[in-house]
């Protein structure tokens, strides 16, 4: 329950406003309730309504995206994009193609990218973008057309000074690469307007494995600081079988855990003896396969539909990296029966507010996403700033300044805590830090733009 007047009332003006917009008004009590402490040191933010303007998008962008499928078929789907706060630098955010994706999903979205960003160190501001196009299913021409459709609107709009894309769900380095292509042909200039590129056309080594790699790197810190602990002999169970799963799969094995159950739409998997993550990848990333075609291929594995029911296996660890919500309070509760100790967030946002409740009560060491998936971001940053030197580094390189900007992320985040009387509370912790830098910002370049 919010105290502080100013918070409360902006609060209510966005459930009066956006209240259709559930995943948005969420995101925005998560920051709202978590910045408390700090507001009355600061009556410039009210003086000069730094919450009114942080909760209202700079920019949101719909557009028609018409296309022509293998049948002949003329198909229209919605395309967004929220150029939502650009404070600390140019709107910076993935695109996601999902069924789903609507205006309080790219809204949330958005708003959690600006904190995020801001928490990377680097000089991004926040944006998102998506189309409610279903990609399963069709032909590598049909997706080819429908990014071609979609960036000749989204070309009106971006720029590596204004705004640099990037990949999300159903968007990763095919959907970039066609849609780069789009944005070269109609401009003509070749220049860093995507992240997520192939490595012979400008992209960043590690940008791949970065928000998985990174959840490791942030989880084994708070492990180490908090709890005298690491992956070492730890069970895992991991939820989703794309990009950030499979490579928080892949480090949290370097790492010396067991990664004993894995999800994707159509179901999940346990393995107590440890996944086959080769194959995983074989199935997910070459195939376009499910997961249900990986259990038929592992005699020792037992799959069940029912995608829920991965939070039900006994774990050391949970990293949620499907979707948001995934993960209510009866999951929350299960994980809590069977062991689980610690959860750390690789989707967006994949906790209810409810399941957040139950984990903290319960004493697990919780890392909110904001902090805990900025690899992504952080190495998207890394490839701008590649971009922009003509030159490409090293995966060693890479992987270096990624590990250290995740454990500076942890430390303001942790530091934080502490300065709100709560530590070790990464949520509040991470949420501040965000908050502060760009609200700082906004006081400082005036009001009108
Ligand atoms: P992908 O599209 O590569 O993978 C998503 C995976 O989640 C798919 O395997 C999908 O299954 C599975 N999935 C979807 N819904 C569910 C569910 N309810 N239960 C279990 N599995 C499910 O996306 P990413 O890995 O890129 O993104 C995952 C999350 O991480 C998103 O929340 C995204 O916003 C966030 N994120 C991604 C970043 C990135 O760099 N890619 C950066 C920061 C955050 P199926 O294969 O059957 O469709």
């Amino acid at each position: 329950m919010i105290k502080n007047e100013y918070l409360a009332r902006v609060l209510e003006q966005v459930k009066q406003r956006d209240g259709d917009q559930p995943e948005f008004l969420q995101a925005v009590s998560e920051v709202f309730e978590s910045i408390e402490p700090v507001m009355a040191a600061h009556p410039e933010y009210e003086k000069n309504g730094v919450l009114e303007r942080m909760v209202e998008p700079e920019r949101l962008i719909k557009f028609r995206v018409s296309w022509v499928d293998d049948a002949g078929h003329v198909q229209v789907n919605r395309g967004y994009r929220v150029q939502f706060n650009s404070a600390i630098g140019p709107y910076k955010g993935g695109i996601r193609f999902h069924p789903t994706v609507n205006e309080s999903i790219i809204k949330f979205l958005g708003f959690e990218q600006t904190f995020k960003n801001s928490l990377t160190g680097l000089p991004m501001g926040g944006g998102k973008g998506g189309a409610d196009f279903n990609p399963a299913g069709r032909s590598d021409g049909e997706i080819m057309r429908f990014c071609q459709s979609f960036m000749t609107e989204l070309s009106k709009h971006i720029g590596q000074f204004t705004d640099v894309p990037a990949g999300d769900l159903g968007v990763g380095g095919r959907e970039i690469g066609y849609m780069f292509g789009q944005y070269k042909r109609l401009r003509n200039e070749f220049t860093g307007v995507l992240t997520g590129k192939g490595i012979g056309w400008g992209g960043s080594l590690v940008r791949t494995e970065a928000t998985g790699y990174g959840l490791c790197y942030f989880t084994q810190e708070a492990l180490k600081h908090l709890r005298n602990d690491s992956f070492e002999g730890k069970r895992v169970i991991v939820s989703g079988a794309g990009n950030v799963a499979i490579f928080a799969c892949e480090k949290a094995m370097e790492l010396g855990a067991t990664v004993v159950g894995i999800s994707d739409g159509s179901g999940y998997v346990s393995e107590p003896g440890g996944i086959d993550l080769d194959l995983v990848k074989k199935i997910k990333l070459t195939e376009r396969k499910k997961i249900r075609d990986y259990a038929q291929l592992r005699p020792g594995a037992k799959f069940d539909t029912d995608v829920k029911g991965l939070w039900t296996l006994p774990c050391d660890i949970a990293l949620p990296c499907a979707t948001q919500n995934e993960l209510d309070g009866d999951s929350a509760r299960a994980l809590v029966a069977n062991g689980c100790t610690a959860l750390f967030e690789g989707a967006n946002m994949p906790s209810t507010p409810e399941a957040i409740h139950v984990l903290q009560e319960a004493g697990v060491l919780y890392g909110p996403a904001k902090a805990s998936n900025a690899g992504g971001v952080a190495t998207s940053g890394l490839e701008m700033s590649q971009n922009s030197l003509r030159l490409s580094w090293s995966f060693e390189e890479v992987d270096e300044r990624l590990k250290n900007i995740m454990k500076e992320i942890y430390k303001n985040a942790y530091d934080a805590s502490v300065e709100c009387g709560v530590p070790g509370n990464l949520m509040v912790g991470a949420n501040v830090a965000g908050f502060l830098k760009v609200a700082d910002a906004m006081v400082a370049q005036g009001v009108a733009y």
